[in-house]
């Protein structure tokens, strides 16, 4: 019997009624629609990327066994976010590509469709292309302004508003979760409500290194080149991962070169300030410091309520401000762990259906034992790649290469498990960081190395101390 992917979904959705509460299917499964079946596997899209991944995460396992009854035959369920405009949508603005790139020299068309990156949940299947897949949620307006990150805040601006002219290069740095992406993001979003024709990129340091191995296999460098030349202003993430990559370098700095001269706006972001950027070629060291390197650091109490109060309301959830001041108090190193707290807040209050008091919130946040603890230092997703390799033996550029021997597998596979569980990122992110895998690839990893730390102790033991080394505290590796 063949079914349509909704009437699969229908069937799926009454299996599995009975078995979670009334709420808990009212909150994630209600809403959720069918888009595809194909022969293993069912698409479902849910509101938002939250909300994609919850369903995925806690409930993948069930849908996938009800399915395969259904259907006797094995089933794969995953979930979208929906692409709708309050959730992650992509850029409603024209994102073409250079008018003379559309025609690759052998005949075949680049559509203007593989440059508009469908938004962050998709996986990047064509890494020909610089994609701006800038995050509708990263935009000025929903930047909480403090004493923290102000001038970056009122440099951004202005280089939005007159790119190319006042600070180029522009250079946020600063820890992880402090905003630089958000800023990055917010000055493409307002660069193209400027002027919709302007041609913005956005490349983390990392895909730009993989688009241009891939342009070079494919003997395509002189398009790589030109597009990213082509551009009015190009926004690169985390540069901090060009250390020690000297072609990458020396490629990046002809680009620099070629789009500086031309008054296009650059604007760069790193873990520090650019001359303290180790590995990375003095000429290109220098060429950053051209410009203007403002600091992101960690919210202010007064900020980090401010900001608390913002997330909150943006999801829909109603804070108590004691409980707000709470949080405040024990979360203190990054934005990314505050908004972590209201998802955890929001997705907890909404399956159990309870009233969130400062007790209640302290006890699903962990707060006691945060506070008890020293603050943990600050990982990186370099970092927790560089020391998972390190612990697995194997190189750690090859966990974001093709590479599949067992053990830079396993490997691949430990860290995108650590990097979901120590610096909560989102599993689309964590797939770009790993050269462009897709986050049902990242979700089906965690999940096998979660597994097997169940069943096999040497191993759990060997991930404890990974996650020891990289927080300095003594790890609790089952906490999810
Ligand atoms: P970084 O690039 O510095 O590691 P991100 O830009 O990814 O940090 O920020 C982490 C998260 O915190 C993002 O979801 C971002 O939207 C949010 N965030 C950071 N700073 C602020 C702020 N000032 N106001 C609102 N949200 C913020
Ligand atoms: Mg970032």
């Amino acid at each position: 019997m063949e079914m349509t992917a909704a009437e699969l979904w229908e069937h799926i959705r009454n299996a599995v009624r009975e078995s979670i509460p009334d709420h808990a299917y009212a909150s994630w499964i209600g809403g959720v629609a069918a888009l595809a079946l194909t022969d293993d596997e069912l698409v479902l899209e849910a509101g938002n990327r939250f909300k994609a991944e919850w369903l995925e995460d806690k409930y993948g396992e069930l849908l996938e066994a009800r399915g395969t009854d259904i259907l006797r035959r094995r089933l794969k369920v995953t979930v979208r976010a929906s692409t709708s405009p309050d959730a992650f949508a992509p850029p409603s603005v024209r994102l073409d590509p250079p008018a003379h790139a559309s025609t690759a020299p052998d005949g075949s068309r680049d559509a203007p469709r593989s440059w508009a990156h469908p938004g962050p949940s998709m996986p990047l299947e064509d890494a020909r292309s610089p994609r701006p897949s800038l995050n509708q949620r990263y935009t000025f307006e929903r930047f909480v302004v403090g004493t923290n990150n102000q001038l970056a805040t009122a440099a951004a601006g202005a280089a939005a508003d007159r790119p190319g002219r006042l600070y180029n290069p522009l250079v946020f740095y600063g820890g992880v979760g402090l905003g630089k992406t958000h800023l990055m993001h917010a000055i493409g979003h307002q660069v193209l409500r400027n002027n919709p024709d302007a041609r913005v990129a956005y490349v983390s340091a990392e895909q730009f290194m993989n688009e241009m191995i891939t342009a070079i296999q494919r003997g395509a460098t002189a398009q790589f080149r030109a597009r990213y030349r082509e551009m009015d202003v190009l926004l690169v993430d985390d540069v901090q991962f060009l250390k020690g990559k000297e072609s990458t370098q020396d490629e990046f700095f002809h680009t620099f070169n070629a789009l500086y001269d031309s008054h296009r706006q650059i604007v760069l972001t790193g873990d520090r300030p650019p001359q303290e950027m180790e590995g990375v070629e003095e000429r290109l060291v220098s060429r950053f410091e051209w410009g203007l390197a403002v600091d992101l650091r960690p919210p202010d109490l007064e900020t980090r309520i401010a900001i608390l109060r913002r997330k909150a309301e943006d999801e829909g959830l109603v804070l108590d401000p004691d409980v707000i001041e709470c949080i405040a108090h024990s979360c203190t190193t990054s934005v990314r762990e505050l908004e972590g707290a209201v998802i955890k807040l929001l997705a907890v209050s909404s399956v159990w259906n309870k009233e969130i008091t400062p007790d209640f919130a302290r006890r699903v946040l962990d707060l006691r034992r945060r506070e008890r603890e020293p603050r943990q230092p600050q990982t990186s997703p370099e970092r927790i790649k560089e020391e998972t390799a390190q612990a697995w033996r194997v190189r750690a550029d090859a966990l974001s290469a093709k590479t599949r021997t067992r053990s830079v597998t396993e490997a691949r596979h430990v860290a995108m498990y650590v990097m979901r569980h120590v610096l909560e990122l989102p599993l689309a992110e964590i797939g770009n960081r790993f050269g462009g895998r897709d986050h049902s690839t990242v979700l089906y990893s965690i999940r096998k190395v979660e597994q097997r730390m169940e069943d096999d102790r040497e191993f759990r033991t060997r991930v404890s101390d990974l996650l020891q080394t990289l927080t300095g505290t003594p790890a609790d590796p089952m906490v999810h």
